[in-house]
């Protein structure tokens, strides 16, 4: 009644914040964990836009009632057209007439990478002040923003309250809230059992490729065994040597990639089934799917790479591509620190190939530069202890 009604409405017991579905999976999954935590730290009530597949994927994780938005709610069908030019968003408004605030039905909140210095305001304490009387927030967001709201005066005492270790955010956010439905839990169980519970040791090895052009790339499959070799996470082979049985039990390592292709996986496999491995170790290599290229809209195509997260998660050591939200969500559940391989420049495998990433965070990829109080630009990695610039990222924050 509310919204219906286009006015402004004054503060009343409940406010909401309701999150939008957009961008990939793994995207969707981290900007849900931020919203929870910004609805947790300002006292509102989260909704979430059940998208085309929200319901397929995720159980309820409150008992007895819905996280989803009603299916008559009366804004949904302009989610799709928000945007970084939308009137109704808190940095145009800003803009525009900012003494026109009071008079909004409600406050779009663009927080989408291509957002600018207004939208940015958003992360200043001041802003907070304003926004925190306005009932109904619709957020539209493809970043884990939550590195910058532990820089935020207001919120300090509360994060640290609920996270005295300030390294395990998204993995105890994400294990709360994200509970594969019967239908990914099944496609995990059956995987698990099947190629994986069985080995003395599970790697993982998730292979995101941005550059244009179909894979398979030389550079990359050279990085991944480069990486691997290197950080002792999977033993070399033997080219001269059929068999090699060294005295005593052989392991076996069970080695789980993701990749939208399946050309990396083909070439590992092999090369552990044509040659020995000078430890004796018997390595066998799985991928669940190929999907071949992104396809957000499919129900199926999305079941499969939540599966594919989850197992993931389930590694004992974890190597991820950088830039990935896919492999943030997977090393936050699974509390892994992963290896991260650099993301290669001019088709070439980079020199060193991977390092151990400093904590189980994700990376937020687009974060301000702004000081707030002293209204000038910062460097916000360089403030306190606690956020630090991402391994995979120069210019991101992450919390360590
Ligand atoms: P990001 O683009 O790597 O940050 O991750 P997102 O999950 O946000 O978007 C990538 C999307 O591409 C995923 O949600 C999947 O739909 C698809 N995708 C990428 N890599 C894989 C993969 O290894 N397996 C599967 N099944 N899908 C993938």
């Amino acid at each position: 009644m509310q919204l219906k009604s286009g006015q402004q409405t004054d503060p009343t017991d409940c406010n909401y914040l309701v999150w939008i579905s957009f961008s990939g999976l793994g995207n969707r999954i981290l900007t849900l964990a931020s919203a929870f935590l910004y609805a947790l730290l300002t006292n509102r009530v989260l909704l979430v836009d059940r998208g085309v597949d929200i319901a397929d994927l995720f159980c309820e994780p409150f008992p007895e009632v819905s996280w989803l938005l009603p299916t008559d709610f009366p804004i949904t069908a302009q989610f799709s057209s928000f945007n970084q030019k939308s009137d109704l968003s808190y940095g145009n408004m800003l803009k525009k007439n900012p003494t026109q605030t009071d008079v909004l039905p409600f406050l779009y909140l663009h927080l989408v990478h291509d957002y600018d210095d207004q939208d940015k305001l958003f992360f200043c304490d001041q802003e907070q002040d304003f926004i925190k009387k306005v009932p109904w927030l619709i957020m539209k967001t493809d970043n884990y923003f939550i590195p910058s709201l532990f820089l935020i005066p207001s919120f300090e005492q509360e994060l640290r309250n609920l996270f005295p270790e300030k390294a395990t955010v998204f993995h105890f956010l994400g294990r709360y809230l994200f509970h594969p439905t019967n239908q990914v839990w099944g496609l995990v169980a059956r995987y698990y059992r099947a190629y994986l519970s069985k080995a003395d040791e599970k790697i993982g090895i998730q292979i995101r490729v941005f550059d244009t052009g179909v894979g398979p790339f030389q550079h990359v499959l050279d990085q991944i065994i480069a990486c691997t070799l290197k950080e002792n996470l999977l033993p070399g082979i033997n080219p001269e040597e059929h068999i090699i049985s060294p005295p005593g039990k052989q392991n076996t390592k069970a080695v789980l990639m993701t990749s939208l292709n399946s050309g990396y996986f083909e070439k590992v496999r092999d090369m552990y089934w044509e040659h020995p491995t000078v430890t004796g170790e018997f390595i066998g290599v799985y991928q669940p799917s190929h999907e071949g290229y992104q396809q957000t809209e499919k129900q199926m195509h999305n079941v499969k790479a939540w599966a594919e997260m989850y197992l993931l998660s389930l590694t004992d050591k974890l190597v991820t591509s950088s830039w990935s939200t896919f492999g943030y969500v997977a090393q936050g559940l699974g509390g892994l620190k992963p290896w991260i391989l650099y993301k290669p420049e001019n088709q070439t495998a980079p020199n060193p190939p991977c390092r151990r990433a400093m904590s189980m965070e994700p990376c937020f990829h687009a974060p301000p530069f702004y000081d707030c109080k002293k209204k000038t630009g910062v460097d916000t990695g360089a403030l306190v202890p606690h956020v630090r610039h991402c391994e995979d990222m120069s210019w991101g924050l992450k919390l360590v």
